[in-house]
């Protein structure tokens, strides 16, 4: 079943296009992995899906339903950005009332079991000030999986976590994918996300190059690994 589908999505920041001409489908029950060099506009991308930016022309849809000036779409979307700013006067406990209580969250709908698999359970006192990059990204994970999202949105989720919490955090990504969920996951190559991913999208230069199964990619560049496989795709397709 298709949830998202980028129809003719263009953002202009000023002079530069950051996304040209995008049209895409994200289904449910499958992680994409979003990747491409740094500026390509996986963030852009990803920022007009949580309309966080507005497309410049084109248009998005969730569900079949326009996305636009309301955003009550976004309460099933669970969001992990790569640089998250927490209000510093708060604990990390203080934190995940308060985001339960924007949200309208009853307990029966919050689930907290990462809290305790990656370990913050003993440090719900802390201050969100005097967190570690590492820890802040924990926190960030917590947030994005509480209200049991049916879409998540990972930017560079592993970046900064130790391998250990890396994983639990994939697991819990492919556990929303199981569960019919649609997950994006933007990353650089990595080899715990491509394990976990059921198709790529490459963007480059703010245009989608392609956007295949897994499977594919491996037949067609008789390649195992997407690290080598990338570069013989790219070397065959014609730029767009
Ligand atoms: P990526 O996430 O792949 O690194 P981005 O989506 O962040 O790429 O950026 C795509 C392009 O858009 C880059 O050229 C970047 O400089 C530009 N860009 C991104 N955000 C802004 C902004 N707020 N203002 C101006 N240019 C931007």
């Amino acid at each position: 079943m298709d949830r998202i589908a980028f129809t003719g999505v263009g953002k202009r920041y000023g002079p530069t296009w950051a996304l040209r001409h995008v049209d895409a489908v994200f289904r449910a029950g499958e992680v994409v992995m979003v990747i491409g060099p740094n500026g390509s506009g996986k963030t852009t991308l990803i920022k007009c899906l949580l309309g966080l930016v507005h497309p410049t022309e084109g248009a998005i849809t969730l569900d079949g339903k326009i996305i636009g000036g309301d955003p009550s779409y976004r309460t099933v979307i669970g969001y992990m950005p790569q640089i998250s700013q927490f209000p510093a006067a708060l604990t990390i406990g203080q934190l995940f009332h308060m985001m339960q209580d924007i949200r309208g969250l009853g307990p029966a709908e919050v689930d907290d079991t990462l809290i305790k698999e990656l370990g913050l359970d003993t440090q719900l006192n802390k201050r969100l000030s005097a967190l570690s990059g590492g820890t802040e990204q924990k926190v960030s994970a917590v947030l994005a999986f509480r209200s049991r999202p049916s879409i998540l949105v990972m930017d560079e989720p592993t970046a900064g976590l130790d391998p250990l919490a890396a994983r639990t955090v994939l697991r819990h990504a492919d556990r929303v994918r199981n569960e019919g969920g649609t997950v994006l996951v933007t990353s650089h190559l990595m080899e715990e996300v491509e394990a976990l991913a059921d198709r790529v999208a490459y963007i480059q230069d703010g245009s989608l190059r392609f956007l295949l199964p897994m499977k594919e990619i491996f037949q067609a560049t008789g390649e195992d690994r997407l690290s080598r496989a990338i570069p013989v795709l790219l070397s065959k397709t014609v730029p767009v």
